[in-house]
């Protein structure tokens, strides 16, 4: 009997056409494009080459012909798959060498690498606080930072966007036995920045830990791209700084850097680390070239500085249109509904533009955009080639 159908078999709850239709309607439904070639900013998409405005390779690593050469000498010495997870036998002499060179980079005491950077954060949310704690978060937080809080089982308090004063509110009136405040660095959709000088001084003041998601300001922000909170010159044993690999960085997985003693427990607790399985060690071995050529080579930061300050000063938009109020390689072009915005997509894409239209969820309902990514690997002519494009749409 256990196995039994209900009465009347076609009264289901699972009719995933039916809501897969309502997805259409909304104008959410998303596709994936197949590339069948990379090179640099080019992309091959059935037979055609677009000119991408699409990715978060900031600095134009991801095919660096050093970084191919160091894959190739991890694969020979590593092998492929780390076989197993860190705690087990998965931290190779790569990886542990990865972790010093990171947190070098960053300017604090100690890292710890990840496979990538969403569970970094489903992970350390859990791992800081739990029942009775709260956790004071952007509204426009990365979704795995939301998520994160939700698997922690804390209070959450969602604070107004970059809002210092809201967040001093909260935590004044919080009864929460401990205080984390979570907040990307620099805002994934809309390219602005965290008043971070600020959340520190808060997080000082009302004995609360601050995390922040440097996903886009690592490699991009700071001397020699060392990112968002060295940029900000913060320095606290109450900061713990996760940034993603592979987005600047041009490869995969993600770190958390802080205190020594901070990293450990970390390490203790964090299940996405301690039940997944290590980062294949030819990953760790060809991150630290990619480290040594994010400082090294400063004329890429240079170059993006020029690409935003291009946008900035010559992007003309139809009525109705704005740009968000950004000062990094995050150029949001704000459309307001989602038909709008993927018929203005569609009619770059038409011109050998890919400009992605961002909807919701992604972004909150009436905004949806194009968000413009630049790289270093743009010419400053391919920018100027969009920005005529786009100043001819017909809004
Ligand atoms: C991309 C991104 C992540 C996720 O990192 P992955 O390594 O791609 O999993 C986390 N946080 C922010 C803000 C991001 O933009």
């Amino acid at each position: 009997m256990t196995n039994a159908l209900p009465p009347d078999a076609t009264a289901t709850a699972w009719d995933f056409d039916a809501e897969l239709r309502a997805i259409d309607d909304a104008r959410l439904r998303r596709r994936r494009r197949v590339i069948e070639a990379y090179d640099g900013v080019r992309l091959r998409v059935d037979g055609r080459d677009l000119l991408a405005f699409c990715s978060n390779d900031y600095l134009g690593l991801a095919q660096h012909p050093q970084l191919r050469a160091a894959a190739a000498e991890g694969a020979a010495r590593w092998g492929v798959g780390a076989t197993a997870s860190p705690l087990v036998c998965g931290h190779s002499l790569a990886h542990e060498q990865l972790e010093q060179d990171l947190a070098r980079f960053v300017g604090m005491p100690r890292a710890l690498y990840f496979y990538a950077g969403f569970p970094t954060n489903t992970g350390l949310l859990p791992a800081l606080v739990g029942r009775g704690d709260a956790v004071f978060s952007d509204a426009l937080n990365h979704a795995c930072l939301i998520d994160g809080a939700r698997l922690a089982r804390a209070e959450v308090q969602v604070y107004a966007h970059a809002d210092a004063d809201d967040l001093a509110r909260r935590l004044r009136l919080s009864t929460a036995r401990r205080k984390l405040i979570a907040t990307d660095a620099v805002f994934s959709m809309d390219g602005d920045l965290a008043p971070l000088r600020e959340l520190l001084q808060l997080a000082e003041r009302f004995d609360a830990l601050l995390l922040i998601d440097d996903a886009h300001g690592f490699g991009v922000l700071g001397s020699g791209g060392a990112g968002s909170a060295a940029a900000a010159q913060l320095r606290s044993p109450r900061l713990l700084y996760m940034a993603t690999l592979g987005k600047a960085a041009g490869v995969a997985g993600a770190f958390v850097a802080g205190s020594e003693a901070a990293v450990e427990l970390l390490m203790q607790r964090t299940r996405s680390y301690m039940f997944a399985t290590a980062a294949p060690p030819l990953v760790a071995h060809v991150l630290r070239t990619s480290l040594r050529l994010i400082a090294d080579e400063e004329w890429r930061r240079v170059r993006l500085r020029e690409l935003v300050r291009m946008v900035r000063e010559e992007a003309q938009l139809p009525a109705g249109w704005r740009l968000g109020r950004s000062a990094t390689p995050v150029q949001p072009i704000i459309v307001g509904g989602n038909a709008p915005a993927l018929r203005a997509m569609q009619q770059l894409w038409d011109q050998g533009f890919w400009v992605p239209a961002i909807r919701p969820p992604t972004v909150p309902e009436g905004s949806a955009r194009l968000r413009l990514s630049l790289s270093a690997a743009h010419a400053p002519q391919q920018l100027r080639e969009l920005l005529q494009a786009l100043a001819a749409l017909p809004g």
